[in-house]
């Protein structure tokens, strides 16, 4: 049974979130992008937030976990030409994944990740980028760029208050050759083609978005990011072959994607208690039908409870127990 402060809470964020949404539709109509953010209202977990135009939708959650989904997007609104340069092309069904994922959360733990999710074409905009190359000078597309990394950040905030760290998976696809998810932890092919001797003599791993993890439990840095127990680990011997991981832990010569913009920027090596990665994901198997997709979500949530389980305490079925 819910006590009378939770009610009041509940109806305080109904109340909250329903001004919020007056303010952005009066905004809307009047054509006003305004120029003086207020503090964000609590968000209520499971609910949708929208931008101006609803190009970023913002999933609010309960998690320490944030889901982003920069290049799913599948909107060409005419009121943004083209961008003329860069990728283009999109990450198909990487956003329906993002929902798969949370959802197997949500079955879980009874508690909800946070999602934003660009619903823009990424021939219009890419915010895995910064500002110039992201929105190349069109102003709708550099408001929508601004939204989406503002709700990175109030998403990241509002997890760190609430359980004391962060982890943000910005979860993308390639059409490499090699059918292995790429695991960017903002650490590039030639670094991590190094001896794991070499590699923890580096100090690269204070650069990577696991740095904080590593500046508290210390230790091989390498074996953190590719030995036993790493993420890596995690997927390859539950059937996804990974890279970095013990049996994949140099990407060698082939192509692989370090980690781009956004996890350099909100989960780097400058972002107090928030850690986190880049997901690459292969298409066949994982992201092609939606049966593929909830069983690589399964994969991902069982994974995620053991690494947040054994590295960071936090335990993700216990809500589900708790209730
Ligand atoms: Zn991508």
């Amino acid at each position: 049974m819910r006590s009378l402060p939770s009610l009041l809470r509940r109806h305080r964020n109904a109340i909250v979130a329903a001004m919020a949404a007056l303010v952005l539709a009066a905004a809307s109509a009047g054509g006003a992008v305004p120029t003086k953010p207020t503090a964000p209202a609590e968000k209520v977990p499971g609910q949708a937030y929208f931008g101006l135009d609803r190009y970023v939708e913002y999933l609010a959650g309960d998690l320490p976990i944030v889901l982003t989904s920069p290049h799913g997007g599948r909107m060409r609104p005419d009121a943004i030409p083209n961008r003329k340069e860069g990728v283009k092309d999109m990450d198909v069904n990487t956003q329906e994944l993002a929902r798969a994922i949370i959802e197997e959360l949500h079955a879980r733990s009874g508690r909800r990740a946070h999602l934003i999710a660009s619903h823009l074409h990424r021939s219009k905009l890419d915010p895995n980028r910064e500002i110039k190359e992201a929105a190349q000078g069109q102003v709708l597309a550099e408001r929508t760029w601004h939204e989406f990394h503002a709700s990175i950040r109030e998403a990241l905030a509002a997890a760190v208050a609430r359980h004391g760290f962060a982890f943000l998976i910005d979860l993308h696809g390639h059409a490499h050759p090699i059918a292995r998810i790429e695991l960017g932890y903002a650490l590039e092919a030639k670094q991590l083609n190094q001896s794991d001797a070499a590699f923890d003599a580096s100090g690269l791993m204070a650069l990577s978005t696991l740095s904080d993890l590593h500046a508290r439990v210390g230790g091989s840095a390498a074996t953190l990011l590719r030995g036993p127990g790493s993420l890596g680990d995690l997927f390859s011997t539950r059937g996804i072959r990974a890279v970095p991981s013990p049996k994949d832990p140099q990407p060698g010569d082939h192509p692989f994607f370090a980690g781009g913009y956004i996890v350099r920027v909100h989960a780097g090596g400058d972002t107090p208690k928030v850690d986190g990665l880049q997901i690459e994901t292969y298409r066949a198997g994982i992201r092609d039908t939606a049966e593929n997709r909830a069983r690589f979500a399964r994969i991902t949530v069982e994974a995620l409870t053991v690494f947040l389980r054994e590295r960071y305490g936090f335990e993700l079925a216990a809500a589900t127990r708790a209730k």
